[in-house]
């Protein structure tokens, strides 16, 4: 398998992912933190933390076993009222946008079939019918915008893990954020400029 070394403009944290402690402060806007928020983070998704399996940066030992780390995690951490954002009701919107997928992609497709009756028999097409067909992409894209995490999502990104997700690395916007957090986590955090992706 081939690998690529990724460079990050500005440096990415690698911490052990037991006893990692996050500040208690915002992340997103660096205010004083008042509340718990879960952050998931699946090799596949969400965070758009792509798959990436990465070595230590020094070692150059690679761990590349994609099947043994499909091992979806978390992160809780801190958060101001403000850019709290609640699992459960991402969860609904997800629900929702997945039955209105389902039920868009199953009209596209008999719609689909009625177009090519009637271009088949030459009849003109409807533009209602048509616009059932353009209905799904929409929503498809909005389906991406709703599974694209908040700016939450945005400060915080997981753009990496070991296989044992031992260790992974964290990417922060705010500067002020990400010496807090190399602050709480001294002794087992350290920053980095690059990864390898396996
Ligand atoms: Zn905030």
């Amino acid at each position: 398998m081939s690998k690529k070394k990724i460079v990050f403009k500005v440096p990415v944290v690698r911490v052990q992912f037991d006893g990692m402690r996050f500040p208690k402060k915002c992340p997103v806007c660096g205010k004083e933190a008042t509340m718990n928020s879960r952050i998931s983070f699946a090799t596949k998704g969400i965070q758009r933390a792509s798959p990436i399996l990465t070595s230590y940066p020094t070692s150059g030992v690679s761990h590349t076993s994609p099947s043994s780390i499909f091992v979806p995690r978390s992160l809780l951490l801190y958060v101001c009222d403000e850019h709290y954002r609640s699992e459960s009701g991402d969860t609904n919107y997800k629900v929702i946008c997945f039955v209105i997928n389902v039920v868009l992609a199953a009209a596209s497709v008999f719609v689909g079939l009625q177009v090519a009756n009637h271009l088949w028999v030459g009849t003109p097409v409807d533009i209602s019918t048509l616009s059932v067909l353009l209905a799904f992409p929409v929503s498809l894209l909005i389906t991406a915008m709703v599974l694209r995490s908040g700016p939450l999502g945005s400060a915080v990104k997981v753009v990496g893990f070991d296989s044992g997700i031992s260790n992974i690395w964290l990417q922060f916007t705010r500067d002020d954020y990400r010496e807090a957090f190399m602050r709480e986590n001294s002794e087992h955090a350290e920053l980095v400029k690059w990864i390898m992706k396996s």
